[in-house]
């Protein structure tokens, strides 16, 4: 029978380009899109690729965005409605408000391979912001919070080894990492220049505003 492949690295090879979502794997050989650079499915190896619509291109980029951050359809819904509530460029509000999520501030600082393991370590209660402990994922952080691992989850191997793997990515600007304390501070919010996700958020916003 033929390998299927992790159902994770599918959504990469349905999108056509890494979304890194599976953490050091992402950076390895092992990687789902350059082990198999096509469609998944019965006849991916076969299909043509096709020409998209400008509606299909619209809500593939939303999909992608939706599974590079890990956020459910009606939240991610919420988001583009609150981008679309905040002065300036609606995308890039969007992409503000994907970026400050708590989740997403412990996969940028290097406390986790992956946003996943991120949501996970979250939602487990590894982490405080301002002190205090916070398990939402969603929770979005402020320029001067501080975001940290609380003291007895330091030595949990994950965490402990993950600025490590973390090292092939840049920290962005907008964050200040002291790694001796397990800590990180949001100095700033980011701007579209700040965010390295390869993602084409106008086509997000008129996806919405059909
Ligand atoms: Fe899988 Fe990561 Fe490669 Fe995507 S980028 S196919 S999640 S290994």
């Amino acid at each position: 029978m033929a390998m299927r492949g992790s159902p994770v690295c599918r959504l990469c090879r349905r999108e056509g380009e890494k979304l890194y979502l599976k953490g050091d794997r992402c950076y390895s050989r092992k990687c789902g899109v350059e082990r198999r650079d096509y469609q998944p499915g019965q006849h991916g190896p076969t299909a043509r690729p096709s020409k998209l619509s400008s509606y299909g291109e619209q809500l593939r980029e939303k999909q992608k965005t939706r599974r590079i951050y890990g956020v459910r359809e009606r939240q991610f819904r919420n988001y583009v409605e609150e981008a679309e509530r905040q002065r300036g460029v609606t995308g890039e509000n969007l992409l503000r408000l994907l970026e400050i999520r708590l989740d997403n501030v412990v996969y940028r600082a290097g406390f986790a391979t992956s946003r996943s393991q991120a949501r996970q370590f979250v939602n487990h209660g590894h982490f405080m912001v301002n002190g205090r402990r916070v398990d939402i994922p969603s929770f979005l952080v402020r320029p001067g919070n501080t975001v940290e691992v609380i003291e007895k989850s330091r030595k949990i191997p994950q965490l402990v080894s993950a600025p490590e793997s973390a090292g092939a990515r840049a920290v962005p600007g907008w964050l200040k990492i002291d790694a001796n304390a397990f800590k990180a501070t949001i100095e700033t919010l980011p701007i579209r220049d700040d965010i390295d996700t390869d993602v084409r958020e106008q086509l997000i916003v008129e996806f919405y505003s059909r």
